[in-house]
């Protein structure tokens, strides 16, 4: 199966049975092994992202080739290889060219014209090629307390705004702003999300699959682990993931996980340098980083409900 080339039935799937996929980001090769890993332990389909962060930093064609291997390696697990946060149509073609068969052009800090007009430019060159689009409407960020009604509206996704916006431009999956906001620090108290609101677009959406951003939950054990080895996290926090575990049985089919993937990593790295000063092999951290993450992902498997899912 391996990288799949109907993008949208995997994403439908999830969809329609109320789970999510979780899209999880790489940047190298541990980090890539333990997605694989976990998700060929859980029988569960799968979303590599790749920010343009990443594809900078490791070079798109070495983690093309990273993903390639690892998927002759699990030929069992179906993979959307996704562009996260493309900026413009110039970076989605550059994503498509390299074999990705998902992007998403985020134009939501354009007015709604604007990223009308730049989200359907991507949408009609992505759909001739097969790939599946994800566009964003609204404003990602917390919603505090003080916050007022009209505010928080201006900013959250507007169901009836969607409406026209998915007529418009024809995007596939519609990531949309609930409460969440990306990073490690989500919320000064515990996270709100607006779980009516993403019912609500479901209803006026319907068999349009949703998207969450900002979705790490931020375990606190990690977080711990972190400032006991020297690390300075104090007031980090996530998105609950009960929160998780219902929103992806509302509509939302795929859940971005990144800043849990960081945090692990550097828990790991951070306590076998405290605890072994002589330690200077590289393996000797990553592996272990590497096997946490693992765990750490299958049980965000667990949380989305996507385990055993992988279809015949
Ligand atoms: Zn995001």
């Amino acid at each position: 199966m391996a990288i799949v080339k109907n993008p949208l039935e995997l994403m439908m799937d999830a969809y329609e049975n109320g789970y999510a996929i979780g899209a999880f980001n790489v940047n190298n090769m541990e980090i890539s092994q333990a997605i694989l890993g976990a998700h060929a332990a859980k029988n569960a389909p799968l979303i590599l992202q790749l920010s343009s962060g990443a594809r900078k930093y490791a070079n798109t064609k070495m983690l093309m080739d990273i993903i390639y291997s690892l998927a002759d390696q699990y030929p069992q697990i179906p993979i959307i290889v996704h562009q996260d946060h493309g900026a413009d149509l110039e970076t989605c073609v550059s994503a498509i060219e390299a074999g990705f068969n998902s992007v998403m052009i985020d134009a939501s800090h354009y007015d709604f014209a604007e990223n009308v007009r730049i989200t359907k430019e991507v949408v009609d060159f992505a759909h001739a090629k097969g790939v599946i689009v994800e566009a964003e409407l609204g404003k990602l960020g917390g919603i505090e307390e003080h916050v007022s009604v009209d505010e928080k509206d201006a900013r959250l996704t507007d169901p009836a705004e969607a409406v026209d916006f998915k007529a418009q431009t024809g995007c596939d999956t519609l990531a949309c702003a609930i409460g969440t906001s990306h990073g490690a620090y989500k919320f000064q108290s515990d996270g709100k999300v607006d779980i009516p609101r993403v019912q609500k677009l479901t209803e006026v959406l319907p068999g349009v699959p949703l998207v969450m951003h900002g979705s790490s939950s931020v375990p606190q054990e990690y977080v711990k682990i972190v400032n006991k080895y020297g690390g300075d996290l104090a007031g980090a926090r996530g998105v609950l993931e009960e929160t998780i575990k219902e929103a992806s049985k509302l509509g939302i089919s795929k859940v971005n996980i990144d800043t849990d993937l960081r945090l692990v990593m550097t828990a790991m790295i951070r306590k076998v340098f405290i605890e072994s000063p002589k330690e200077f092999d590289p393996r000797k951290y990553l592996g272990p980083a590497r096997d946490e993450i693992q765990k750490m992902v299958e049980h965000k498997i667990d949380v989305l409900g996507s385990g055993g899912k992988i279809r015949g």
